[in-house]
């Protein structure tokens, strides 16, 4: 088994591949590079903030795989988002066995919508394309089944019962981890500042610098780097990636643990005429357990530039002025919801104008694997296989058209090379 080397241990050796930020996207693609054996890989990126680093307010980088909710479904208004998923959720019962560590609920995922919406309709085909089992009900028949949840009269119900609930976002990245580990993937847990790619003693290396100082070689990198790409010097002036940050901002009901066991059988919610999301009670590392619920994108939340990237995280979302819709959004759905304590957590997505994340080489040696347009935690395994089968040949090698996931850029949204 592989070390995790900690900040300020040397390490002068040369490595085929490093992939740059272990999150969720990125440690899948570190462990399907260290599962193919043949090549020496390592992962670069830091662990959550501990209590303490998190006090001491001097962390720069965050990743938004710190919590214990995510929902996941094959379904999804976008057939290739709802393939990824549907890829992703078939292995995770593998991931949790070789892991040894359980991650996946599959408590079920309901889609409630106005009769007449679109979205609807698009759930219902990406349904028949994926052939994943669903049920359809309205509005006053989906009450009976949970008389604990309000539906609008004028809404109707998807239920999907199979392959859908929530995951541990926390979890899932160190099953991932621990296996890309065992495989002898190396982990540096350290914050990248610069990445520069020079000839050095005639090879072609892509130079990694670290905050501590430390120097990586490696002959090819993946940038799995989630809303922080654009930051520090990982990229270029001439290729920032065209990617808008969105401030997430989550209410968190804290329940008692007998209202927990009294709606076990909650499954979890898109509620698309309110845009929210909200998932069943899940016990938190506090020993509390917690219903979650956010609402979908407000349009002015545009973050720019890392001072207010970071603030946000910090700021827990308190503030926000979305928290008191939010909070109302969820008593309209279960009217009859008695929370012990509300708190708010905050949270960043990166969105693409092409709706599609971005899985690209930006030259012959550094690759991208970000934008996942709020959405991609659960579709995180395929994501990363696909990131790490790129960076292994050096150029597109997956089934799906390479073109969907096709970079643009900041400047002039002009084409890779
Ligand atoms: C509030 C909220 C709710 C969400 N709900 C859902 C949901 O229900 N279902 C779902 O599927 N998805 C959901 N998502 C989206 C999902 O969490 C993200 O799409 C997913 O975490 C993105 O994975 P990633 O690997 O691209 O980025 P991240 O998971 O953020 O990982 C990026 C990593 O890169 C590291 N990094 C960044 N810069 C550097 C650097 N310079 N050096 C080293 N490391 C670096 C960070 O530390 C981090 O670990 C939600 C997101 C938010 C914000």
């Amino acid at each position: 088994m592989c070390p995790t080397y900690e900040r300020g241990e040397e390490l002068d050796m040369a490595f085929d591949i490093c992939v740059v930020g272990a999150g969720m996207v990125g440690s899948a693609a570190a462990k399907w590079l260290a599962m193919d054996g043949t090549k020496k890989v390592c992962l670069i990126g830091p662990q959550e903030p501990t209590e303490e680093e998190d006090r001491k307010g001097e962390r720069q980088i965050f990743g938004c795989h710190y919590d214990e909710g995510r929902i996941t479904r094959e379904i999804d208004p976008d057939y290739v988002w709802g393939l990824l998923a549907k890829r992703s959720i078939q292995r995770y019962r593998d991931i949790e066995n070789e892991s040894g560590i359980h991650f996946y609920n599959e408590v079920g995922c309901v889609f409630i919508n106005k009769t007449d919406s679109q979205e609807f309709d698009d759930y219902l085909d990406t349904a028949r394309k994926l052939e994943a089992y669903i049920e359809t009900y309205d509005a006053s028949e989906f009450h009976t089944k949970y008389p604990y949840l309000k539906i609008n009269p004028d809404c109707r119900c998807i239920w999907a019962p199979q392959n859908t609930g929530h995951i541990s976002p926390r979890k899932l990245v160190a099953a991932q981890q621990k296996i890309a580990r065992s495989h002898g993937c190396d982990i540096i847990n350290e914050v990248v500042v610069d990445m520069e790619e020079s000839e050095d003693g005639g090879k072609n290396l892509v130079r990694i610098s670290t905050e501590s100082g430390r120097e990586v070689l490696t002959r090819r990198a993946l940038l799995c780097t989630g809303c922080f790409s654009n930051f520090h010097h990982l990229l270029p002036d001439e290729k920032k990636l065209d990617l808008l940050l969105r401030r997430a901002v989550v209410v968190k009901a804290e329940v008692t643990k007998e209202d927990a066991v009294k709606i076990a059988d909650m499954p979890t919610f898109w509620l698309g005429h309110e845009r929210a999301y909200i998932l069943p009670p899940i016990l938190y590392p506090d020993g509390k357990y917690y219903i979650k619920i956010g609402l979908s994108h407000f349009s002015s939340d545009i973050l720019q530039g890392l001072d207010k990237a970071v603030q946000w995280f910090y700021s827990k979302g308190k503030e926000h002025p979305g928290v008191k819709d939010t909070i109302d959004s969820l008593q309209r759905f279960m009217p009859d919801l008695k929370p012990v304590s509300l708190i708010t957590d905050s949270c960043i997505t990166t969105s693409t104008p092409t709706k599609q994340l971005y899985c690209d080489m930006l030259t012959a040696r550094t690759g991208v694997v970000v934008g996942m347009n709020g959405w991609g935690a659960k579709s995180s395994d395929e994501i990363g296989r696909m990131g790490a089968s790129m960076i292994g040949k050096g150029s597109w090698d997956h089934d799906l058209p390479a073109d969907n996931f096709k970079v643009l850029f900041k400047d002039n949204k002009k084409d890779t090379i």
